[in-house]
This record gives C-alpha cells, structure tokens and sequence, in this order.
C-alpha cells in the first residue's frame, strides 16, 4: 500500500517520505541528519528503504541535513540544475554527495518521480510528484507564490497532495515580520496563502484527489484550525462533503509519525 509520512513541514524544516513499506524516497532533507533519522525511525520507516533523496530548492529549511543524511545513507540526490548548483555555493552539497540533475522524471526503482517548476524565490525551485510501486500517486507542492497550470496538472494527476497554505494574509500583514519581508512572502516568488489554497482545492477534488494536506504553515502568521477552516469552508460551499469526497489536514511542523495511506 503507498503511502506517505510527513515527517516534517514549515519553516522550521521539511521532509516527507513516500512510497510503499519496502521501499520509497524523500522528498526534502531540511533537518539534521540525526534528527531525519530520529523522525524515520519514529514513523517505523527503515532508513535502508529510502532510494533516493529529491530536493525542491535550496532554502535550508529544505536541505539542512541533506549533505550528511545523503552521504552515510550513500544516498544520490536529485534535484534542478540551478538547486544543485545554489547548494554547492553553499556547501548544502559537496563533491562527496553523489547529485543527478532531474529535468522532467526520473525512475527510482519501481516507482517513478516526476518534476514540475515552481514561482519561488529560489534558483530553480520545482516540486514532485511519485508514483509508488502500486500505481498510487503524491505530491508535494509548497514554496510557491503563485498555483501555475502545469503544478495544477500535476496535482490534479495525483491520489494524494500536499498543497501550501503558508499564511493567513491578515495576519501576516498585522504581524511582526519586517515590510521587505511582508512582501516577500506575498510576492508571486513568495508562499501561497491560506486564501489561494483555498481557491485551488476545489478543482482537486473534481478531479479525484481525494486525499488533501495542507502544508507549511507558518508558525508566526498562521493557525491550523483557520488554514483548515479557511480551505474546508470553501469546499463545503461547492457541496463538497468532508469524509465522504475529501479527507482534509494539516501537516504536522515537527517531527511527524503519521502514516497516511492513500
Ligand atoms: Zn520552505
Ligand atoms: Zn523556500
């Protein structure tokens, strides 16, 4: 059965792991190695089942511990030209690490991973889509500032999505965070909102995403239970039923050990 664990989600660090028990990848390594390995091990998830490791941008909140994970898991991780390029300048990867450019997909074993860019304030951010070994398939969309046809396809093409609902813009806007910043994060290279996920969920459903999480809250501009409610209210005002049409929830920001089947 496939299936997906989110291990870790938001700002504080990301990861998710997905595929079936005997074998998956990771998308995203943004935690320290032992903390990765801490969280897999948590989630009953063996380490030596993960085939490769999939990197979305170069944010360290994406690729904190993907240097040290990947090289005592010898582990090779894929990811855009430009990310690839962006973590060498930083040394998020070295000569040691075993790094493969993915342009539209890639086959790991017997699942197959798909990439799609993202509008995001990256080098070349994207996101991807696995198909696990049983046909069944997810996505990982977040870090991005604006929904753009080609992600829409990819996740309307999915079993299982986790789409961004980074912040509520209200609350973002009354906030804390410096002016620049604010608009950063509103920009069309920025988060999507609580508010255009929302927007965007519905056309999921139609087309048979049955299983939807909402992914990278922000911490300091969000709250669960409104990025939840924000989205749920829209999906019930197009007659869309909870549990019977759609599964919805959030990502847990740390430390995740919830196994979703899908
Ligand atoms: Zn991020
Ligand atoms: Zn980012």
């Amino acid at each position: 059965m496939a299936k997906v664990v989110p291990l870790f989600s938001g700002s504080k660090g990301n990861s998710y792991y997905i595929g079936s028990s005997g074998e998956g990848v990771l998308i995203d390594a943004g935690r320290s190695c032992k903390q990765l390995e801490q969280a897999l091990e948590l989630a009953g998830v063996d380490v030596r089942s993960i085939g490769a490791v999939f990197v979305t941008h170069e944010h360290t909140d994406h690729c904190q511990g993907l240097r040290v994970f990947a090289k005592k898991h010898n582990l090779r991780v894929y990811a855009s030209q430009g990310t690839l390029l962006a973590m060498e300048e930083k040394g998020l990867v070295t000569a040691e690490n075993m790094t493969e450019v993915i342009e539209d997909s890639v086959a790991v074993g017997n699942m197959n991973i798909v990439r799609r860019d993202t509008p995001h304030d990256a080098r070349e951010s994207c996101c991807f889509q696995v198909t696990a070994p049983d046909g069944r398939r997810a996505v990982i969309a977040t870090d991005m500032g604006v929904m753009t046809e080609p992600v829409r396809e990819l996740i309307c093409s999915s079993d299982f999505a986790v789409v961004e609902s980074n912040h509520d813009v209200r609350m973002l806007q009354l906030g804390p965070y410096p002016y620049v910043l604010k608009r950063r994060i509103l920009s069309d290279k920025g988060h999507l909102s609580n508010e255009s996920c929302a927007a965007e969920l519905g056309e999921f459903v139609r087309c048979g995403v049955s299983r939807l999480m909402l992914g990278h809250l922000s911490e300091q501009n969000n709250i669960p239970e409104l990025a939840l409610n924000t989205s749920l209210d829209v999906l019930k005002a197009m007659g869309m039923k909870p549990g019977l049409d759609f599964t919805l929830e959030t990502a847990a920001p740390v430390g995740g050990t919830k196994i979703v089947s899908f």
